[in-house]
């Protein structure tokens, strides 16, 4: 096995399920390679651990190779044999573990969803760890992310860190409270945790359920850092109404419990590099962005007879969390002002699927509205592009990227104000806000006159003001949404643990 060069920062590992572009669903993806990112260029040493899903893009892998020992991980009270491959996927090294398994844990075709997702996970949480134990790495934080890695904070603490694993401390980051995957209690036992120990209130239970664990919950207690993506969603998330079921628990350990808002690559969503776009474009030059609705409206046969139609974009997983009852009324609403409206959305709930599909069909040949019901990244770099505004009325919002993606391609974000969209998108019409901050149209209430209202302020100045939609436009486009500032934050919470952790030890 491969063993880490020494590195004056950091050493920083992270495991989690999703990284971007190779295996994306959703923001966490994102997340993974952008914030990995910053933290390289900022001199830390950085690696990254995946499973090794038959479904990912291969093509954007560099350096693909299998080492030569494979691990032997613990499952079910045995050893099972783990292939390591590793790779270099946005510069960043990454592993990719491909657990030798009868079950043959990521070879489903799919990310999620999987009747055994508890045993997939916790499986793969395990392996990640004995492959840091059998490199002889020394990472001095080992960051998780979400329900399906959360396992690595107790299994460090409980079987690694005893192993001699000891140099590191956990920082765990909750990229969406809604999913935390409990399971019944005995399944935990798999993984090699003790039931026993873990199956009470101040561990693992789940708080409602008592025969149930709950991998976040075990996050939030075992580990030394533990965040979520954005300031206003950690206070959300403190709250009864907020916290699906883990108030308690954050409010019990908030003074390790922070909220880091998100940034984004913004090296990979730079519409003057996109190599996706029909032109390349910037603020200071905005023909490009004319020329790419131009083209996408060509593309998905939407009529181009004015170019003054405003273009509202939405490109979100349709789960109810999105609001999609507002998205379905913002279709009919935009069809009513003379405006034209793209959806890109794909959703694993069958109802939702099947309802867009309707809406898609109504639709087919429409001038004014087109559906495109699938996951497609190239065309989301089209619709962020031509669009000239950008629709996410989120009932939550841990932080959502989307609004900022859409800025950044000079799109300007229409939101309800939730979670990372209240700390991201100020009202253009609001005075308690300094003017330089103000950047798109933002509702409060999750009902269709909050939607409708923040819509026809939108379409007004789009309509009657084209000088200062332009200026909003460049306003939005020059706003700094790299990750900076919240890697810094980040490096600032990992020193100050390890920091701590040195110090302690020193006087044992
Ligand atoms: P979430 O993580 O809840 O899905 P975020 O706003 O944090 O929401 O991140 C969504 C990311 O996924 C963005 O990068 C967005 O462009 C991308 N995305 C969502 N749906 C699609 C789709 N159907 N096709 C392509 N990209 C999508």
């Amino acid at each position: 096995l491969i063993s880490s060069e020494p590195s004056p920062g950091l050493q920083i590992i992270h495991i989690a399920a999703e990284m971007a572009p190779v295996a994306k669903v959703g923001g966490l993806g994102d997340v993974v390679t952008g914030l990995g990112k910053a933290l390289q260029k900022r001199g830390h040493l950085v690696e990254i651990i995946l499973p090794k899903y038959d479904c990912m893009q291969y093509d954007r892998i560099c350096d693909l190779r299998a080492l030569d020992e494979t691990l032997h991980s613990y499952f079910d009270g045995k050893l099972f044999q783990t292939k390591v491959w590793t790779g270099i996927v946005e510069g960043l090294p990454v592993y990719f573990i491909e657990p030798h398994h009868p079950n043959r844990f990521f070879w489903r075709g799919q990310y999620y969803g999987e009747q055994d997702d508890f045993k997939r996970f916790s499986f793969f949480s395990r392996a990640a760890l004995e492959l840091i134990l059998q490199a002889g790495k020394k990472p001095d934080i080992i960051h998780c992310h979400d329900w399906q890695t959360a396992f690595v904070a107790p299994l460090f603490w409980d079987l690694y860190a005893p192993k001699g694993l000891n140099s590191a401390r956990i920082c765990f980051t909750c990229h969406n409270f809604e999913y935390q995957g409990t399971a019944p209690a005995s399944e935990l036992a798999s993984c090699g945790l003790d039931v026993h120990q873990l199956n009470r209130p101040d561990r693992m239970q789940d708080n409602s359920a008592h025969d149930r664990v709950n991998p976040i919950k075990g996050a939030i207690v075992f580990s030394n850092i533990v965040t979520t993506v954005s300031p206003t969603y950690a206070q959300e998330v403190q709250t009864a109404e907020g916290g699906r079921g883990l108030h308690s628990t954050l409010n019990f350990y908030s003074n390790k419990f922070l909220g880091i808002i998100n940034g984004i690559d913004t090296e990979s969503w730079n519409p003057a590099t996109d190599m996706f776009l029909k032109v390349q474009y910037s603020a200071n030059d905005l023909q490009g962005k004319e020329e790419n609705k131009d083209s996408m409206r060509r593309l998905l046969g939407l009529s181009s007879a004015d170019d003054r139609t405003p273009l509202v974009g939405c490109i979100t997983r349709l789960v109810p969390q999105k609001g999609v009852h507002l998205i379905r009324h913002a279709i009919y609403w935009t069809l009513e002002m003379g405006g034209q409206f793209v959806l890109l959305g794909s959703s694993p709930v069958p109802h939702i699927q099947r309802e867009f599909e309707d809406i898609a069909n109504q639709f087919q040949n429409h001038e004014h509205i087109r559906l495109i019901l699938k996951y497609d990244e190239t065309l989301s770099r089209h619709i962020y592009a031509a669009s000239d505004m950008f629709i996410i009325p989120s009932i939550f919002e841990p932080c959502g990227l989307t609004q900022m993606i859409a800025m950044r391609y000079g799109s300007v974000p229409i939101v309800r104000k939730t979670g990372g969209l209240n700390d991201s998108v100020f009202d253009v019409d609001d005075d308690t806000i300094p003017d330089q901050y103000r950047n798109g149209f933002t509702f409060m209430t999750a009902d269709e006159q909050g939607l409708d209202g923040a819509l026809e302020r939108a379409f007004n100045l789009y309509k009657t003001d084209n000088q200062s939609w332009q200026q909003l436009v460049q306003k939005v486009m020059n706003i700094d949404f790299s990750w900076e500032s919240s890697a810094s934050q980040y490096v600032e919470l990992y020193t100050r643990t390890v920091t701590r952790a040195r110090a302690s030890a020193s006087h044992t």
